[in-house]
């Protein structure tokens, strides 16, 4: 992280959320940013990489339904993942995922306030515009390279077009986990349960721990890192915290120590 970015950390380290959203819109949050055209890029890549890949399908039978149903666990194994270490836990090769989701993310929507107020704050939850192109670009060729050879041409490009799919899943669920709760989407059993377990997750004092599936709860229950009982009282300084040990930890070089003392 830069010093600019361990400056703003400090900075805004007494900020009530909505101080820290206002400061964000105005200094995080780019004047050119257009919700319309993230959301269509996002949305418009992954839905074509879905469609695209599915085309080559000749015959629903039962080889194409079990690959989408094992790449459905498969994801929710990689999300779980993902979320539990590089997004909560600040590596040193590469401190973006830890920046963008535990130090802006996580700041951004709290237990108390997990709802977004415009379509500006879509830039603070969906994923970046670059991740897609990234996962298009480099993942979907792997994905669908590695298979092929063991699956066949038409089974890998289902694999590689689920893999799409879930990635669609994923941003929509979280989309529908940041909803004011009245929402008519949220009369869906399914999403209501799914917007409470990510609410847990958005607790300072539980993010680093516990619900860190998005989709549905499966490797949270597996793992148990599925959280029940009273959610615990905490606040924005549970959240310096956290970042502040991670910062401790993981540097990356920056003048850390100086900066958070
Ligand atoms: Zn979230
Ligand atoms: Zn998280």
């Amino acid at each position: 992280m830069s010093t600019k970015g361990l400056e703003n950390i400090e900075r805004t380290k007494k900020y009530t959320n909505d101080q820290y959203r206002a400061w964000f819109r105005e200094n995080g949050i780019p004047k050119s940013y257009n919700p319309v055209v993230h959301l269509s890029f996002n949305l418009g890549t992954l839905a074509l990489l879905l469609g695209w890949h599915l085309s080559f399908v000749t015959e629903w039978n039962w080889k194409v339904f079990s690959v989408l149903a094992f790449t459905l666990v498969l994801g929710n194994l990689v999300v779980f993942l993902i979320h539990k270490y590089p997004l909560h836990k600040r590596m040193k090769i590469w401190s973006f995922p830890y920046d963008a989701h535990t130090v802006e993310h996580h700041r951004y929507f709290t237990h108390e306030n997990p709802v977004y107020q415009s379509s500006f704050d879509f830039y603070a939850v969906f994923f970046p515009w670059f991740v897609v192109l990234g996962f298009a670009l480099v993942a979907q060729p792997l994905f669908y390279f590695s298979t092929k050879f063991i699956i066949g041409n038409e089974l890998a490009h289902v694999f590689a077009g689920s893999t799409a799919g879930y990635f669609l899943l994923y941003e929509f669920v979280h989309w529908c986990s940041h909803l004011p709760e009245d929402h008519f989407f949220l009369k869906v059993p399914w999403l209501k349960y799914m917007w409470e377990h990510h609410r847990v997750h958005h607790n300072p004092r539980l993010m680093n721990r516990y619900n860190f599936c998005i989709v549905y709860p499966l490797f949270d229950m597996l793992l148990g890192t599925h959280f029940k009982g009273e959610m615990p009282r905490s606040s924005d300084e549970d959240h310096y915290q956290d970042v502040r040990e991670n910062l401790r930890q993981n540097p990356s070089g920056a003048p850390v120590e100086s900066t958070l003392q």
